[in-house]
């Protein structure tokens, strides 16, 4: 381990007294000779920022040090969300405006969503739509949430008290966590995984427990699923399709999903963003099978159904329990959000069937675009059935990790894309893999292809 930073972690229990200290290091004196010696700096334990503070040796230090029970630490964050202090899209979307890279990293489009929609989000604010919306989201919402539901997905829900309007799927997802989790309890989800679970899992005070989806096809082993269960996991997490792979999990699939979940009482939260991003396959919802529709908290977003990922408008679907026990975390995190959008939204879901459909169309011939890129420069492209994203092995171009291939990219061909590895606890699993999002303007996108060449 190398320290770089100018404090170091004692870890979550350790209790140290505000006064001076001495922090003992050992220190690999020359990694030729592999001798060791050890040093004494002096160093003060700050207790607001929940650190020791120490003196960088002169000079500064490289030297490799072995510290037990230490590693580096975030100032003042507290220990449950140490390792996610920044994401990976705002780290990737700063260096493509740093670099004026094209940014086929965080998933956002560069087209806006239907005309009808914006021009209802201005009317609404007109007509003095701009003060807190009811708690459940407005009615004309939720009722148009559900119509959805039952045309798309066949799901039956009632608007009065099975819907509830959210900021985001983002903070479904959150509040699922918070108001279902006790402390110590567990969390299944499918590995590689969207970051947010992890982090609103760590926030919950809950731990992860992963399986593993594997390439080419991203399936998973049913024997593997079933062993990820405890005694403490009280939730599954399935995002179909799934992001970063573009998988949409089969009926199969998703029968061995609901039979786990039915077998050991688990609550399931599924995460339907991309519902209607599919292009080879059909999506189906696991609400949908038998005897899942009173243990499913369904959610979803006009974030990337509209693309308008900057309004945060979002929603979860399930049992009237399950509702009010996810909205007492809710109306705690924003209470409420985004009034004029809400009848905006409601309106596109009413009316905008028929730009769904084309949506997808053209993604998908923007999928195949980029895909035949990505191929002529020389990568491993893996089926994407849906979502904005391709994944790509790198390791017939490159030795390098995802990560360090994905910093070095702009610099090489002036494009950013998005390490997989960050969405594994396996490292060593997505050591190879990156990720492209293709939801770009046909001419961005044609550019892009011109700069691959140069890769
Ligand atoms: N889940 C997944 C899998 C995502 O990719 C995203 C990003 N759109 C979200 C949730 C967040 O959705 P929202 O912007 O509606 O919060
Ligand atoms: N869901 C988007 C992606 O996967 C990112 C959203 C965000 O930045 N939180 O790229």
């Amino acid at each position: 381990m190398f320290l770089r930073h100018s404090s170091i972690y004692l870890g979550a229990d350790s209790t140290v007294p505000e006064a001076c200290h001495a922090l003992r290091v050992i220190v690999a004196g020359s990694r030729a000779s592999g001798a060791t010696t050890e040093r004494v700096w002096t160093a003060r334990y700050s207790r607001v920022q929940r650190s020791l503070l120490y003196p960088v040796a002169p000079g500064g230090f490289s030297e490799s040090v072995a510290c037990s029970d230490m590693s580096t630490r975030v100032p003042y964050l507290n220990s449950r969300l140490q390792n996610y202090s920044g994401t990976i899209f705002a780290e990737m979307s700063a260096l493509a405006l740093a670099t004026g890279s094209i940014n086929l990293g965080q998933g956002f489009p560069d087209v806006d969503g239907p005309e009808v929609i914006k021009s209802a989000a201005i009317r609404a604010i007109e007509n003095g739509h701009n003060q807190y919306p009811p708690g459940n989201g407005i009615v004309e919402l939720r009722a148009a949430i559900a119509a959805h539901q039952k045309r798309f997905n066949g799901l039956d829900f009632d608007p009065h008290d099975e819907v509830l309007v959210t900021a985001g799927a983002t903070e479904a997802i959150a509040a699922c966590l918070l108001a279902l989790c006790e402390f110590g309890d567990e969390v299944i989800m499918f590995e590689p995984f969207y970051d947010a679970y992890a982090a609103c899992t760590a926030m919950a005070g809950a731990n992860r427990r992963v399986v593993a989806l594997r390439p080419p096809h991203w399936t998973f082993e049913p024997a593997e699923l079933e062993n990820a269960v405890s005694e403490r996991t009280r939730l599954l997490v399935l995002n179909t399709p799934h992001n970063p792979t573009g998988k949409v999990f089969s009926l199969s699939e998703l029968q061995v999903i609901a039979d786990v979940c039915q077998r050991h009482d688990l609550i399931a939260v599924t995460d339907e963003v991309y519902e209607h991003l599919v292009y080879d396959s059909e999506h189906r919802s696991l609400a949908s099978l038998p005897g899942m529709a009173e243990r499913t908290i369904t959610i979803s977003s006009a974030a990337k159904t509209f693309s308008f990922t900057g309004w945060k408008i979002g929603w979860a679907c399930a049992s009237p329990a399950l509702i009010s026990a996810v909205r007492a975390a809710k109306q705690f995190l924003t209470y409420v959000n985004g009034a004029p959008f809400q009848y905006a939204i409601a309106q596109g879901l009413n009316e905008c069937d028929d730009y769904l459909i084309e949506a997808a169309n053209v993604l998908r011939e923007k999928r195949d675009l980029l895909a035949t890129g990505l191929v002529a420069a020389g990568f491993n492209v893996l089926a994407s059935p849906g979502t904005f994203f391709l994944t790509t092995d790198i390791s017939a171009v490159t030795d390098d990790d995802a990560y360090t291939f994905c910093r070095a990219l702009p610099g090489r061909c002036g494009l950013v894309a998005i390490p997989s590895s960050v969405f594994y606890d396996d490292r060593d699993a997505g050591r190879h893999l990156v990720r492209w999002m293709f939801s770009k303007r046909r001419g961005v996108l044609d550019d892009a292809l011109v700069r691959l060449q140069s890769l």
